[in-house]
């Protein structure tokens, strides 16, 4: 492979577990994904961003960054500046405790014009400011630099059309559910229902294709997370499928697999993985003597106590925020020896401060194993590359120093993704990951036992699959590969430094 066809293809597939993948080639229900596998380089453990959930994976995608510069921190998260919960759509339930047009309008303006750091550019923009030919289909993150208004010619928008009357800046093509569209294609979303989505995504790329409308094109399709949160993981093999019929109809725009791969370059790629579900904690409940803050304002679920702590659960994953300043530490300590002592908590994080306020070290803690200390720049040098100190119970995250080097496969990557939630700026005083087995249940009380679903600092939900087709890869490649490293290829295929 020197040299690589001119455009490129970056094909989201939500929750795309390896095991799963490889188990839907086997039974030969994913024949193009198994062209890009034995055609190109198949990464079998490209490690999520913690929490690994979809709107902190799909920054990191967009951006290249972790949440210490992105700043999208979990799936729920407490908006200290404006002293309210974010809601990006955990379940309908959730959505409707928040309000439905609060997290629409969180979801669907907010996350990428004010939460998305203006300080971490997104694929599409640095492309766009480079003219290349950006599109995107339905995905959480689409901030680029073409304005877009909101369609009004469908009777499904004119619904919406109270709350998505603003314009968003977008990539060059943007098609988003059915409220935004650069074209006229004759797609339709259904709303953006669940199920709908993937053919969405297939219809508008196959007709952007058909018309050569883009260099660089975002294909989501995100119906294998839903399939797999209600199915459990297993259940991908046949949502894998789906996904395959999908981007199979995208190719046969272009006359054919081998036709489209002669012109495009793809990266067909997870955002996370998922794991089972058979057990949930409540963590609004098992922190409600502490104060808990309500979804809104003297709502039920809030506890009887005044309000000091805000409580954001993110499916495998959960942070605490310290609603008052003056109590931050106090209050950050309280919280740890609860939260240690919960059934399902498989780790507590935290970031301990010098008398400056910064960073000085973070630490995790097990309930079994004890505390393992770490900060950036030490002895210690993990997969990626990165040094460190550690002290304390490498047990925590079930690792080893060989030859000064850091092992810890089941957790991978765990100091670095540890150590940017704990410094990003928009997360809790205290973080969470749950045991394998368990969820947090959302603020609408929902969870996905007897299914799948992710959010944890364990590999069962953090390594998702990776296919690399047509694509120039780095020298030397990293030993292990994340999904910040993504946006980097992307930049380079189209001739830009990643490094600007
Ligand atoms: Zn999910």
């Amino acid at each position: 492979m020197s040299s690589s066809p001119p455009k490129l293809v970056l094909c989201v597939i939500d929750a795309m577990a390896p095991a799963m993948l490889e188990r839907a080639i086997a039974a030969g229900a994913a024949p193009v994904l198994e062209r890009l596998v034995g055609g190109g380089r198949y990464v079998s453990d490209c490690v999520a961003a913690f929490p690994s959930v979809t709107p902190v994976c799909a920054a990191s995608i967009v951006t290249g960054t972790s949440q210490d510069e992105h700043e999208i921190p979990g799936m729920n998260w407490f908006h200290r500046e404006e002293h309210r919960y974010v809601e990006y759509g955990s379940s309908f339930r959730a959505a409707q405790r928040f309000g439905i047009a609060r997290q629409l309008t969180d979801t669907v303006y907010n996350m990428n014009r004010a939460h998305l750091s203006q300080r971490t550019p997104t694929v599409f923009e640095t492309l766009d400011d480079a003219d290349v030919r950006t599109a995107g289909t339905t995905y959480l993150m689409y901030r680029g630099r073409h304005l877009h208004e909101p369609q009004r010619d469908t009777a499904l928008t004119r619904v919406a059309s109270a709350l998505m009357r603003h314009p968003v800046m977008g990539p060059r093509e943007l098609f988003y559910a059915d409220i935004f569209a650069s074209q006229r294609t004759g797609c339709r979303s259904g709303l953006g229902m669940p199920g709908m989505r993937d053919r969405h995504s297939g219809c508008v790329s196959a007709y952007m294709v058909e018309h050569d409308l883009f260099d660089f094109l975002l294909l989501s399709l995100p119906d294998n997370d839903w399939y797999s949160h209600k199915r459990g993981p297993d259940g991908q093999v046949h949502s894998i499928g789906q996904a395959d019929l999908q981007l199979a109809r995208v190719m046969n725009a272009a006359g054919g697999v081998e036709e489209f791969l002669a012109e495009h370059a793809v990266i067909a790629m997870a955002d996370h993985s998922q794991a089972p579900v058979t057990a949930t904690i409540a963590l609004q409940d098992e922190l409600a003597e502490l104060g808990v803050l309500g979804p809104v304002r003297s709502s039920e679920g809030a506890s009887d106590a005044e309000p000091r702590i805000a409580v954001c659960p993110s499916q495998r994953a959960a942070m605490v925020y310290a609603l008052h300043e003056s109590e931050r530490d106090a209050m950050r300590a309280s919280v740890v020896t609860r939260a240690l002592a919960i059934d399902g908590v498989d780790l507590v994080l935290w970031l301990e401060r010098d008398a400056h306020d910064a960073p000085r070290e973070g630490v995790i803690a097990s309930p079994r194993h004890g505390e393992l200390r770490f900060a950036p720049d030490g002895p210690v040098i993990d997969p990626r590359g990165l040094s460190w100190s550690v002290e304390g119970a490498l047990a925590a995250i079930d690792g080893r120093i060989e030859d000064g080097r850091l092992l810890s496969p089941a957790y991978p990557d765990a100091l670095a993704r540890a150590w940017t939630a704990l410094t990003c700026r928009t997360s809790g005083e205290v973080l969470l990951s749950a045991a394998p087995g368990f969820e947090f249940v959302d603020w609408g009380r929902q969870a996905h036992v007897g299914g799948g679903s992710h959010g944890s600092l364990h590999a069962s939900d953090s390594l998702g699959a990776l296919v690399l087709h047509g694509v120039a890869l780095p020298e030397p490649q990293p030993a292990q590969w994340a999904i910040r490293d993504v946006a980097p290829l992307v930049l380079r295929h189209f001739g830009l430094d990643p490094s600007r």
